[in-house]
């Protein structure tokens, strides 16, 4: 990360803020306060682990509050979601991210994050094959670990 977390934390308040702005949605402490929890947390998570944390907090946040945070904060892209198999959903704060895949263990459940300039080139030449400008992608891989018997 460049910067630290606190001006990564003003930052985002500053662009979520001008979003909710922009659509007329009210400018609650509770929503900045679940922006601020995300932005603390290295790793993926679903709305039961923030609900927790933020219980553990004493912030008083329902789940329906955070669901409905969540959304705006995808809508803005501050944050992206995942589905790594189960079928709960899982998010993460983006703003700052390098672009970056997963590859999920489905026997443990693990999430290992991976980044692999070949897929660059793939969709460089995607773009020129088929003459489309391409905005996005989504790659999981799923797989176990390899045991050696001895
Ligand atoms: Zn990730």
């Amino acid at each position: 990360m460049k910067n630290n977390k606190s001006e990564n934390q003003l930052l985002v308040r500053e662009v979520f803020s001008k979003f909710l702005d922009s659509k007329s949605h009210r400018k609650t402490p509770e929503r900045f306060a679940i922006l601020n929890e995300i932005y603390d947390l290295d790793e993926h998570f679903d709305i039961e682990f923030l609900f927790s944390i933020m219980k553990k907090k004493n912030y008083r946040v329902s789940r329906a509050t955070l669901y409905n945070t969540i959304e705006l904060l995808l809508e803005c892209h501050l944050v992206r979601k995942h589905q790594f198999g189960s079928n709960i959903a899982h998010y993460e704060k983006s703003y700052f991210d390098r672009q970056h895949d997963h590859l999920i263990l489905t026997d443990t459940g693990e999430v290992i994050e991976f980044c692999d300039p070949r897929l660059h080139n793939i969709k460089k030449s995607i773009e020129e094959i088929f003459n489309v400008s391409i905005e996005k992608h989504s790659l999981y891989f799923y797989g176990k670990k390899i045991k050696n018997e001895n």
